[in-house]
């Protein structure tokens, strides 16, 4: 099997499978009990929030961890709302932020807010001038993804972050596809709240966390017993904590080799498929992009079907992005691009690891141009 869907989720480390084991059967304390047996846990979630909180210039006492992305997301989102309903009820976010922002946002409306959804241009930026222009008098938070899960477009993060701070307005960004790809510093970024999820570098599913400014004082989300400050309660995923930190220090220690060799491989793809394959566009801004992310389109050419024979090669891909892939809709993200709707239908995501290589991606364009041509051929 070939994969190639890192966006969707990534392969457990194998250092990190080792490093989460002891935590099942070994020290199985309860962290909030007492005697030394519970204190280990206790002791490791403190260690991973340290280095957690390292690798984006935080505070361990600002990090809170969840059941992941999704859940930081609806956190940051739901609470900030709440905490500011005194003030406004005026949210902006863009047109292409996941499902976890989007919905929360629409059942935001359906509960006496109103949401700005920002547009972006064709590149799948969003425009600075355009959020300047949405801030009002009762505006309460901005809520702008640091980079697309399908086309890996990275957003002007630290000029939103600006402009945020300086309206006195609460920023989160969903960095969840960002995390250990870019270099994020949440002091330098004026970023207020940040959501992350382990599944997507190398840690397990079902654990991530929230970043929370210092100062920032977000209700909790889900009350109960003492534990990260009263704000999420729930005995600790402790394993899955101790995994993600763990994953965390390996992306931090291999950063530099990671994008080199992530960025190489994007670049031989991207350049080998606009070459190679006539009527093929790549979607999103070439530049400001995420190392590794291919989103691309073959016009006249069925993306499902072109999925299907991947996937009977050993080739594993997405349509779009793998929260859309289950249903049939074409991608928002896409149509929020204008990509003419001859090319929109015949989209893949390819999505790189690091473990990824030369002759895997060679292997990729061999099939892809003899099945781009064979469904053009038969359609
Ligand atoms: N936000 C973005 C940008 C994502 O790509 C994802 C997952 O695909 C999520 C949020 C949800 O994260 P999780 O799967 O940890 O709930």
């Amino acid at each position: 099997m070939l994969y190639f869907d890192h966006a969707a989720t990534t392969e457990v480390y194998p250092e990190v499978f080792l490093e989460m084991a002891p935590f099942f059967n070994d020290y199985y304390g309860n962290p909030s009990s007492i005697y030394g047996f519970g204190r280990e846990s206790k002791e490791m979630i403190e260690r991973s929030r340290v280095q957690l909180a390292k690798t984006i210039g935080a505070n361990s006492r600002e990090i809170f961890f969840t059941s992941g992305g999704t859940e930081a997301d609806n956190w940051a989102v739901l609470k900030a709302a709440e905490m500011n309903q005194d003030k406004g009820r005026h949210i902006i976010t863009s047109q292409i932020e996941h499902h976890a922002v989007l919905r929360t946002c629409a059942f935001l409306e359906k509960n006496g807010y109103e949401v700005t959804y920002l547009p972006v241009d064709e590149e799948g930026i969003v425009s600075l001038s355009a959020l300047e222009k949405a801030i009002r008098e009762d505006t309460i938070l901005i809520s702008i993804m640091y980079a697309n899960n399908e086309i890996g477009t990275v957003q002007p993060v630290r000029e939103i972050g600006e402009i945020a701070r300086k309206k006195g307005i609460l920023f989160h960004t969903d960095a969840v596809q960002a995390y250990l790809h870019e270099k994020i510093d949440v002091r330098k970024e004026q970023i207020d709240l940040m959501s992350v999820s382990g599944h997507k570098f190398g840690g397990p599913k079902g654990v991530g966390f929230l970043y929370i400014r210092e100062g920032t004082l977000l209700p909790p989300f889900i009350r109960g017993g003492n534990q990260e400050k009263r704000k999420r309660a729930g005995t600790e995923n402790v394993a899955g904590i101790v995994g993600m930190a763990k994953a965390s220090a390996i992306g931090e220690k291999n950063f530099d080799r990671n994008h080199e060799k992530l960025r190489d491989m994007k670049n031989y793809l991207i350049r080998r498929l606009q070459t190679e394959i006539p009527e093929s566009r790549i979607n999103g801004s070439l530049e400001k992009r995420l190392d590794g992310n291919v989103n691309v389109s073959f016009k006249e050419v069925e993306g499902e079907s072109l999925l299907l024979l991947l996937d009977m090669a050993g080739i594993c891909v997405s349509g779009g992005s793998a929260c859309n892939s289950s249903d049939q809709e074409v991608s928002y993200v896409l149509q929020a691009l204008h990509v003419p709707e001859e090319y929109i239908r015949g989209t893949i995501r390819i999505t790189l690891g690091a473990e990824n290589t030369m002759e895997e991606i060679d292997f990729l364009m061999e099939h892809l141009k003899a099945y781009v041509k064979n469904l053009r051929e038969n359609s």
